[in-house]
C-alpha cells in the first residue's frame, strides 16, 4: 500500500519532469501516450488498486484520481501553450512576408495563331473530303521548279527569291507546291488534299514580308475538273473561315507557270461596307492564286492529261491570320512575344 501511495507521487514528478522538456505536438503526444493512454502508467496504477482492500481503496482511490485530473490539466495546459506559441511563430514569418514580392508568373501554354487558323481550315477541308499532306522543307531544284513547269532558265524563278543550299540543286521551299508533285506520284485520282506548311524567300523583312510565311496548297484532281469547282471552293473556305455567307469573291486572270488558265482569287472585306485600311478602302481582298493544273504538271505527277483535269491553290495561310486576327506585323507571328501570343 505504501508502495502504491510513492509510485503516485514519482509518477507526479516524473510527469512534470518530462513535460517541462516538451517543446513541440509530437513531444507531447509521445508523453500522452506513456501516461494517459489506456496503456499509459495511470491506468496501469488503476489496475493495481484491484487486489486491494476496501479501506486501502478509499485512501488509495481519491488519491489516484486527483493524480489523473492534475495530469490531465497540466497536459491541457501545454497543449494551448505550443498552440500559442505555434500561432506566435506563424504570425512572425507573415509579419516578415513581402506581398508585394515578384513571383514568377504562371505560363499556360496555348496554341499560335497561326496554329489556330491552321487547324480551323484543315477542319473545313477535312469535311469537303480533303486529305492532308505534307512534305519536306528541303527540296530539290525539280521538285520546286522543274515538275511545276518552271524550267531552268525560266522568267518565272525571279518572282520566288530562292534560299539555295550549299548542296547543287537542293533549296527551301519556296511554295507548298511541290507536295502537289509529291503527292500526284504516290495517288491515283481521284486526288483531293491540302498541304498546309511553312515556305521560304530571300526577302528583307518588314511588316507585310518575312523570309518565312505560311502556305496551304490546294489541289484536286478528277474528270471533268472546271475553273467553277475551284471558285465554290474557295468561296466556302472563305465563308467559313470569317463565318459570314455574304462574303463574295471575284476573279482576275493571273499568271503561275503550273496553272493555266491562272486566277487571282479576291474576296470582299468582311470588315466594312465602304472601305477601310484592311482593304486599303477597295473593298476587295486579295488572298488566293490558283487555277486549272497545267498539263505538264499532271504529267509530272504521272497522270494522263487527256483522262483528268484538276484544279490547284495556294492561299496565303499567314496572311489569312492575320486578316482573321487583324494583326498588322507579319513578323509578331514567330516573334515569341509572350505578351502578344497571350492574346490568343
Ligand atoms: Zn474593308
Amino acid at each position: 500500500m505504501p508502495e502504491l501511495k510513492k509510485d503516485i507521487s514519482n509518477t507526479k514528478k516524473e510527469f512534470s519532469v518530462i513535460l517541462a522538456k516538451v517543446t513541440n505536438e509530437n513531444e507531447l503526444e509521445k508523453i500522452r501516450l506513456t501516461f494517459l493512454s489506456r496503456q499509459g502508467k495511470i491506468a496501469t496504477l488503476m489496475k493495481s488498486l484491484k487486489p486491494l482492500s476496501l479501506d486501502e481503496k478509499k485512501e488509495c482511490g481519491p488519491l489516484l484520481n486527483k493524480l489523473k485530473q492534475e495530469i490531465e490539466l497540466l497536459y491541457k495546459t501545454k497543449q494551448k501553450e505550443l498552440a500559442v506559441q505555434q500561432a506566435q511563430q506563424e504570425n512572425l514569418k507573415q509579419k516578415y512576408f513581402d506581398v508585394s514580392a515578384y513571383s514568377p508568373n504562371q505560363l499556360y501554354g496555348g496554341l499560335t495563331p497561326y496554329s489556330q487558323v491552321a487547324q480551323m481550315v484543315e477542319d473545313i477541308f477535312i469535311s469537303m473530303g480533303y486529305d492532308i499532306a505534307d512534305g519536306p522543307e528541303v527540296e530539290t531544284d525539280y521538285y520546286n521548279f522543274q515538275a511545276l513547269n518552271i524550267p531552268e532558265n525560266h522568267p518565272a524563278r525571279d518572282m520566288q527569291d530562292t534560299f539555295w543550299l550549299d548542296v547543287p540543286g537542293m533549296l527551301l521551299r519556296t511554295q507548298t507546291s511541290p507536295i502537289q508533285i509529291r503527292y500526284m506520284e504516290n495517288n491515283k485520282p481521284p486526288i483531293a488534299v491540302i498541304a498546309p506548311g511553312r515556305t521560304y524567300r530571300h526577302e528583307a523583312t518588314d511588316a507585310s514580308h518575312d523570309f518565312t510565311f505560311a502556305q496551304v496548297e490546294g489541289l484536286y484532281i478528277d474528270k471533268n475538273v472546271s475553273i467553277s469547282h475551284l471558285l465554290a471552293t474557295i468561296k466556302e473556305l472563305i465563308q467559313k473561315i470569317f463565318d459570314s455567307k455574304k462574303i463574295d469573291i471575284r476573279v482576275r486572270p493571273g499568271y503561275f507557270p503550273f496553272v493555266e488558265p491562272a486566277v487571282e482569287v479576291d474576296f470582299s472585306c468582311p470588315f466594312c461596307k465602304s472601305g477601310c485600311s484592311v482593304c486599303k478602302q477597295t473593298r476587295w481582298i486579295e488572298l488566293v492564286p490558283g487555277g486549272l493544273v497545267h498539263p505538264n504538271v499532271l504529267r509530272h505527277g504521272g497522270i494522263d492529261p487527256s483522262k483528268y483535269s484538276g484544279f490547284a491553290f495556294g492561299l496565303g495561310l499567314t496572311r489569312l491570320v492575320m486578316l482573321k486576327y487583324a494583326i498588322n506585323d507579319i513578323r509578331l507571328l514567330h516573334g515569341n512575344k509572350v505578351d502578344f501570343l497571350q492574346q490568343f
